[in-house]
């Protein structure tokens, strides 16, 4: 599918910040309707301007204000932090030569985030592929994006 580059991260991490605190105050009333049914209203919305804009994969737990404005899905090994050791010396991709290797672009876009760019330190769980094509919004809200598996710990909670 078509997909705008997009090179103003800190025009998008406000745009981000903005839409957050908007589903957040419409929480309430989202619950209030269900979760479910406003979830099929909002996944194509949501994937149609996310795949625009960002080459969104709809795994629906969205990390992208973490990662510089940059879907981590877009890494053909599908990290979720930082990236693998093949980074060629041009950073590109291993994988795909012709590509720019997509932590190389998160990490310098972050530079470019006053607001979310310090949280590319952040330690992302594994990806709970049972949300694959949910509503990332949606499960936000639910909490269901922040469920992670029996014994994972993140390393600065590892005292
Ligand atoms: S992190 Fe997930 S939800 Fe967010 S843009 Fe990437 S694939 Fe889509």
């Amino acid at each position: 599918m078509f997909r705008l580059r997009w090179s103003r991260p800190h025009l998008l991490e406000i745009l981000y910040q903005v839409t957050a605190r908007v589903v957040w105050a419409a929480n309430p009333l989202i619950r209030r309707a269900g979760y479910g049914r406003v979830a099929r209203v909002v996944k194509g919305p949501e994937e149609l301007a996310k795949q625009v804009l960002f080459g969104c994969k709809m795994c629906g737990q969205c990390v992208l204000h973490s990662t510089g404005m940059t879907c981590p899905m877009g890494c053909p090994k599908n990290l979720r932090n930082g990236p693998c050791g093949g980074v060629r010396a041009d950073g590109h991709c291993e994988v795909y030569p012709e590509l720019p290797c997509v932590w190389v672009q998160a990490y310098a876009r972050a530079q470019e985030m006053p607001i979310y760019g310090h949280e590319m330190a952040r330690i992302q769980p594994p990806v709970d592929r049972r949300l694959e094509g949910t509503s990332a919004w949606i499960n936000m809200l639910t909490g269901a994006d922040r469920n992670t598996p029996p014994g994972w710990v993140p390393l600065d909670e590892v005292s």
